[in-house]
């Protein structure tokens, strides 16, 4: 490709509304630009890189088997009417009617296509299990679309879906997902790390994240030091290091703390640590069909630990998602202001009756410990657990923080930021049971299939390469998805003719040899600066320089990009640099 006939988009200045690295370099080097909030298009300099993580995915799919297929943008709404979506989803889903006054939706995920797909098409045990792919264009109306392709509202997933006749045949192809997708990140060149997830809203039994790790990323995951163990911080769980605490229990007091209500304040007042705080949040409760109620529910921790609130609002009696009473609600229930509520009983009223308290795990052990009083102004002191001060259940509904220990006993628990690039899910039937997609077994009975899905933001796989290969110059890609593997920069060529045939002979034989090549023949109103710049920016691994100087002193500039030293190669030594890069095709 010669530069003089590309598309060079590069600009100087940072665009203003880009906070990310990967996002500013992604426009400064000409990868994508901006159509609307969230929809980007990709460059043809973009556009390259985008297809060869596609492709790497592709043959990592094909080869575990899997078959592509591609499915419509625009879906039905029956289907979405048949699994309840269509009600459940929310704004995220881009609704409109045809011309016919039919609804429609653009496909956010394809659960519901596919599984139509698959109830039509399959009818025996026989033609299972299957995996079925797709790379291709989904819409969601994210809430707060940002950080350019990592979060768009119009982006590329490879989705896939897995139908069994059984538990044991999905488990064996979400292994194999696993495994597929950890080669896939491998060969992208990315840290990455499986984590496992919450199973969410969706329900199903098994769920893993992989997350590129990056101090840019929304997420936080937790791992061990010592063992595999890793989750999402949802899901993650952890022991407390071991508390020092008295030995001797006291008998609790009364005492004054005036307007600390948070705490900070408490603890400065009282001169305690947090640990020895108990702090009482007070949500909404639910039926037992889930229904949220008037009751209210109180959760108890430790005054240094966070609630967890994906954690809170899976407890049976805990509306979800999860809603916090409002001031006047505790007042009228509590009798006080929030900041002196505990978990000290009074004379049950109508009101308090009802105050189920589930406590976490942090300090159902704590010794002598202070909490609220139930009245304005008033905290216990030395409080200790027994028939006034108590709590229904102890749970886990904490955060895990940097140095718990691993709940598997081995090592301790690092916290670091993640981007969620790909997600495994098991399914189960929830799609294939509301859908009606069954098959009949070996004895002719009919049984719903099991199903699993497979999901990974080829376009975010993009940005998330870029965040963690860059420096100040731009992007440093590696090389088996960089854009152009060489580029040979032309310079002064209109001074010099040796410059030109040096240069256009590497060209040809770097094209012959079947290496993505551009050769910077841009004219004299290209400075050779901008040319060395944009070429550092746009991150191509390998670039030769042909300049009259150079080629005086017989030589030709090699620079690998991100090494910080030149090399001066004689012209045939340059012509075999081609060659042996043509032999080591990334
Ligand atoms: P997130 O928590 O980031 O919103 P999600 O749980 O909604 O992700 P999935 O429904 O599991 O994501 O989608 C599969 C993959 O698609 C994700 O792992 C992510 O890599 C990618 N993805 C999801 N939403 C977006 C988006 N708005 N822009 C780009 N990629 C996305
Ligand atoms: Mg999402």
């Amino acid at each position: 490709m010669r530069a003089s006939h590309y598309l060079l988009a590069t600009v100087k200045e940072t665009p203003s509304d880009a906070e990310t690295t990967s996002h500013q370099l992604m426009v400064r080097a000409g990868l994508i630009r901006k159509l609307a909030t969230g929809l980007y298009t990709w460059l043809p300099m973009g556009l390259r890189v985008l297809r060869k993580v596609t492709d790497v995915v592709r043959d990592e799919m094909d080869k575990a088997g899997a078959l592509e297929v591609s499915m419509p943008v625009v879906q039905p709404a029956e289907l979405w009417l048949e699994t309840g979506r269509w009600q459940a989803m929310g704004p995220e889903l881009l609704r409109f009617t045809d011309r016919h006054e039919r609804d429609f939706c653009l496909g956010p995920t394809h659960e519901e296509v596919i599984t139509d797909l698959v109830r039509n098409e399959i009818n025996s045990y026989r033609q299972l299990p299957i995996n079925l792919y797709q790379i291709q264009t989904k819409f969601r109306d994210e809430r707060r679309p940002r950080f350019g392709v990592m979060r768009a509202r119009e982006f590329t997933m490879k989705d896939a879906y897995s139908f069994h006749m059984d538990q044991a045949s999905l488990d064996a192809t979400y292994a194999l997902m696993h495994s597929t997708y950890s080669a896939i990140f491998t060969r992208l060149g990315l840290d990455f790390r499986p984590v496992a997830a919450d199973t969410g809203a969706i329900g199903g039994s098994a769920s893993h994240e992989f997350h590129v790790l990056a101090e840019s990323g929304e997420d936080e995951i937790v791992f061990s030091s010592d063992s595999d163990y890793a989750a999402n911080m949802e899901m993650a769980t952890g022991t407390l290091p071991a508390l020092t605490q008295d030995a001797e229990k006291k008998s609790a007091s009364e005492v004054d703390t005036g307007d600390a209500h948070s705490i900070d304040a408490l603890c400065e007042r009282l001169s305690v640590s947090p640990q020895r705080c108990v702090k009482t949040l007070v949500v909404r409760a639910c039926d037992a069909e889930g229904e949220m109620t008037d009751d209210l529910i109180a959760l108890l921790l430790r005054g240094d630990q966070t609630l967890n609130e994906v954690k809170a609002q899976k407890l049976a009696r805990v509306a979800s998602p999860l809603v916090f009473a409002s001031d006047e609600q505790i007042e009228a229930v509590f009798g006080c202001k929030p900041g002196t509520i505990g978990p000290v009983s009074r004379p049950p009223t109508a009101e308090t009756a009802g105050i189920y308290t589930y406590a976490d795990l942090s300090v159902t052990e704590l010794i002598n410990f202070v909490c609220g009083a139930n009245k304005d102004s008033l905290h216990r002191i030395d409080v200790n657990w027994d028939a006034e001060t108590r709590f229904d259940e102890a749970v886990d509904i904490r955060c895990v923080q940097e140095g718990d220990l691993s709940p598997d006993g081995k090592g301790t628990l690092a916290i670091k930021r993640g981007i969620e690039v790909g997600h495994i899910f098991q399914l189960g039937d929830k799609y294939s049971a509301a859908l009606k997609a069954t098959a009949l077994d070996e004895g002719g009975k009919s049984v719903t299939m099991t199903m699993g899905c497979y999901g990974i933001g080829v376009t975010r796989v993009v940005a998330s390469c870029i965040e963690q290969n860059h420096d100040q110059h731009g992007i440093i890609w590696p090389e088996n998805i960089a854009p152009f593997r060489l580029v040979i920069v032309q310079v002064d060529a209109h001074k010099s003719e040796l410059v030109r045939d040096t240069s256009e002979a590497l060209y040809q034989l770097a094209l012959d040899s079947g290496i993505e090549v551009l050769l910077d023949d841009r004219d004299k109103k290209t400075s050779p600066g901008v040319k060395f710049a944009e070429s550092e920016l746009i991150g191509i691994p390998h670039r030769l320089v042909v300049s009259p100087r150079s080629l005086a002193d017989g030589v030709i500039e090699y620079k690998r990009r991100g090494e910080p030293e030149k090399e001066l190669l004689a012209p045939d030594e340059a012509s075999s640099f081609v060659t042996r890069l043509a032999a080591t095709a990334p």
